[in-house]
């Protein structure tokens, strides 16, 4: 079969690879639309999980199921699935103490284009067919369900992360397709001052859709200096980070109150250490917690999200800037999030 890989760190090409084997308790899944995501950047171009060598990339899709192992219960050969970007080993230890994203070892739940091949294939496997697989909503655009794979979850998950409750003043760094989706969680959330740090007027708008209430430009400041201006010196209650390097953590840090929380969600690609700076974080005693995490999968997770969709809490379509037809212009979408032109938010390849 022809698919899109990793040859090395750096480089990427068309190659072609056996058709995978389904075991009994998997499915075989053909795509019917997938999207690039900005961590297949920080895996070719940063090497930021080590050299891989003619590794399928990708881990956002839809897609209709072709086989299923003998062991599969209630998805069915013809369904078209949502398929979570990270698909856990729910029998695993890991699962059973409720972090099925570190199934079988640190972050070994997300498989596509880390452990084994992703999905720019034209076919891919998934481990866990009944744990992973939920049947794609009648109605539902698959282009837009392709955002169920990692941008909902994973933004949506940095608002789970910072824990964010009724009425908390918050702050987004970062407003790309997964810091956009942290807005919309951190509002359902019920936060009230929401403040969305970026500078693409395309993300800007979006983000104010969302439910940003004000506007921070990184490029035209520091950030901690405007969010201390506009809380009149007190800071924010919870930051989410989906965007920025190392340092962002000292930022966050310095705008946040005591006591408050930092839900992660951004892959930091390159470095050793974070910096943590001593007096902001009270000197070790300030209550300011830092809560990292990779979103945690499966098809529970999958159907709930998928409700929001459906029901028109969430509208993922203003995400998606770039929509192409046919699996040979993978390429050029990968290329679109590698090179972020300013009118991008997501691109989506549809077969
Ligand atoms: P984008 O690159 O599209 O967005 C990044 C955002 O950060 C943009 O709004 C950008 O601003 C902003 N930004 C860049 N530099 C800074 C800075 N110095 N200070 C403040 N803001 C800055 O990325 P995505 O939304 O696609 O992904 C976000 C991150 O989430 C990535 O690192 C990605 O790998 C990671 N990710 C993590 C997952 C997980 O499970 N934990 C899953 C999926 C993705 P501008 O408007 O100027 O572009
Ligand atoms: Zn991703």
């Amino acid at each position: 079969m022809k698919c899109y890989a990793m040859l090395g760190i750096g480089k990427t090409g068309w190659i072609e690879k056996d058709k995978p084997q389904c075991g009994p308790l998997d499915a075989i899944v053909k795509p019917i639309a997938v999207s690039p995501c900005t961590s297949d950047i920080h895996t070719v171009w940063e090497g930021a999980i080590g050299e891989r060598h003619d590794m399928v990339l990708g881990h956002e899709s839809v897609g209709e199921v072709v086989e299923v192992g003998n062991l599969v219960r209630d998805i069915k050969v013809g369904d078209k699935v949502l398929v979570p970007a990270i698909t856990p080993d729910w029998n695993a230890l890991e699962s059973q103490g409720g972090f099925s994203m570190h199934s079988g070892g640190m972050l070994s739940g997300w498989k596509f284009s880390n452990f084994k091949d992703g999905v720019f294939a034209e076919f891919y496997h998934v481990n866990d067919a009944d744990g992973n697989l939920a049947v794609l909503p009648e109605g539902l655009d698959p282009a837009c369900a392709v955002m169920l794979s990692d941008m909902v979850p994973t933004g949506l998950h940095g608002a789970e992360l910072a824990d964010i409750k009724f009425g908390d003043t918050v702050c987004v760094i970062g407003i790309g397709p997964v810091g956009l989706m942290s807005v919309a969680g951190a509002a359902i959330k019920g936060a009230s001052q929401l403040y969305a740090v970026g500078s693409r007027p395309n993300c800007v708008q979006a983000a104010r859709e969302y439910g940003a209430t004000d506007i921070i430009n990184y490029r035209e400041g520091d950030i901690v200096d405007q969010i201390m201006d506009k809380t009149h010196g007190k800071g924010v209650d919870k930051v989410i980070i989906a965007g920025g390097d190392n340092d962002t953590f000292i930022q966050a840090i310095k705008m946040m109150k005591p006591g408050g929380i930092i839900g992660n969600v951004n892959y930091l690609g390159s470095g050793d250490y974070v910096k943590i700076p001593r007096v902001e974080w009270g000197c070790g005693m300030g209550h300011k917690t830092i809560a990292g995490g990779l979103m945690p999968g499966g098809r529970l997770r999958m159907e709930k999200l998928a409700s929001l969709l459906v029901t028109g809490r969430i509208d993922v379509s203003k995400l998606i800037t770039h929509k192409f037809n046919g699996f040979e212009h993978i390429e050029e979408a990968l290329l679109l999030m590698k090179d972020k032109p300013a009118d991008l938010i997501k691109p989506v390849v549809v077969m």
